[in-house]
């Protein structure tokens, strides 16, 4: 992590720097804690050459060193004011963090009215103001009694405002997406990080956060499942439809927990095309799982051919998900029923998938799954009892439909 946060500290983001101060400098002219009279703002310094180094991002800054109007209450005290503010507001947080902190949004005019005049003597100070993303620190400097303080908004870690930080967790760790935040920023004129920034935060701590604490739970998690055999459910989820997708991720899930238990990417050209992505992945999750020490009682997937044959060849104990094995037959039912002809398949469509669901869920053992599923032929056919021994007869009330086209008739 090191080596990335020095690598992260392009030429390109100096430069981009550089560009923004530049525009930053025309429009101070209309900052609006400018003086109510007409006094002209000073011109923009240039960047002082020793100045607190906060963040290594976009660097904003905007000179606001000016002679301002008195203020209206000369008994005003900065520091009263503000202990009245703590007071009311109990820090929930008193970690040097203060992630837990309230935080607010404040409108840049009131904040300066707290650094127009000098705490000391009480005339007008010399005000500089400094910006990383959502960080302002302001030094507010007295040249009649040299007086001088710094004021800064957020903490820090390290040399980042914990509150960009804190904003680029929040949009992360929420699904959010950072341009919809930032659409909102601006919308209300809002101070934000920049979308380097985001990506510099993602990529240096939440990712890497979010690997340590996966890399945690599943190591905790296969520690607690070799006590015993597994029972698991796998399929890939591929970037694209159909057969020409480049990236699958293969996840197994406990089926006792409802967890996942580990992901695999696999790419289709390190397995010679996305069609032998499925098998890769699941090989691998097994191999993983071997390692750790987990046995597997048995596994449900899809009916893909390859999986298959790999886990007849591995001798595991291979069920087939009832909802990918009803989607399959849907689709073959719902071909028919556009023939010509068959429009009668259309009415037991329903029924049928119905039928599969009941079948896997009310049976104890693969016979007697087998003895209910064809029974439904005799079904269609308005015959409600049947050879097999193991499923003699029809589970439904016996009543007369109204319906009397949809019996199948028998040879026809
Ligand atoms: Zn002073
Ligand atoms: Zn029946």
């Amino acid at each position: 992590m090191g080596t990335l946060g020095h690598h992260v500290r392009s030429k390109g983001t100096q430069t981009e720097s550089f560009m923004r101060t530049a525009s930053i400098a025309t429009s101070t002219s209309d900052a609006p804690w400018g003086p109510a009279t007409s006094t002209p703002i000073k011109a923009v310094h240039p960047r002082p050459a020793k100045r607190p180094r906060v963040d290594e991002e976009e660097e904003e800054e905007s000179d606001i060193s000016t002679i301002l109007p008195e203020p209206h209450d000369s008994t005003y005290d900065p520091a009263q004011s503000i202990s009245n503010v703590t007071e009311a507001s109990q820090p929930t947080d008193t970690s040097s963090t203060g992630y837990k902190d309230s935080k607010y949004i404040v409108f840049e005019k009131n904040l300066m009215e707290l650094f127009e005049t000098c705490p000391d003597c009480r005339r007008l100070s010399d005000v500089r103001t400094y910006r990383r993303g959502t960080f302002l620190a302001i030094d507010q400097k007295c040249h009649h009694c040299q007086f001088s303080r710094q004021w800064k908004s957020q903490p820090a870690i390290g040399s980042s405002p914990v509150g960009n930080i804190i904003l680029s967790a929040a949009i992360y760790f929420t699904g959010s997406s950072y341009f919809q935040v930032q659409k909102i920023f601006q919308a209300m004129h809002l101070q934000n990080i920049s979308y380097s920034a985001f990506r510099r935060h993602a990529s240096s701590y939440l990712e890497t956060a979010v690997i340590h604490q996966w890399h945690q739970y599943q190591e905790a998690e296969f520690e607690f499942l070799s006590q015993r055999k597994v029972k698991i459910g796998g399929d890939m989820r591929a970037d694209s439809p159909g057969h020409s997708a480049k990236y699958g991720s293969y996840s197994l899930m406990n089926l006792e927990t409802n967890s996942i238990i580990d992901i695999q990417l696999v790419q289709s050209n390190e397995v010679g095309g996305s069609h032998n992505m499925e098998k890769e992945g699941l090989k691998r999750s097994l191999q993983l799982l071997e390692s750790k020490g987990v046995a597997v009682d048995y596994i449900v997937t899809d009916r893909h051919p390859q999986i298959q044959k790999y886990l007849c060849e591995q001798k595991i104990t291979h069920y087939y998900d009832v909802w990918h094995l009803e989607k399959g037959l849907s689709k073959k039912l719902g071909k028919v029923a556009k023939e010509k002809d068959c429009e009668v398949v259309k009415k037991w469509q329903r029924g049928i998938s119905n039928h599969v669901y009941w079948c896997a869920t009310s049976s104890s053992s693969g016979p007697e799954k087998v003895a209910k599923w064809t029974s439904v032929v005799n079904h269609m056919q308005n015959k409600h009892t049947h050879d097999n021994p193991l499923f003699p007869q029809c589970q439904h009330p016996v009543r007369r439909s109204r319906d009397r086209k949809k019996w199948f008739q028998p040879g026809v």
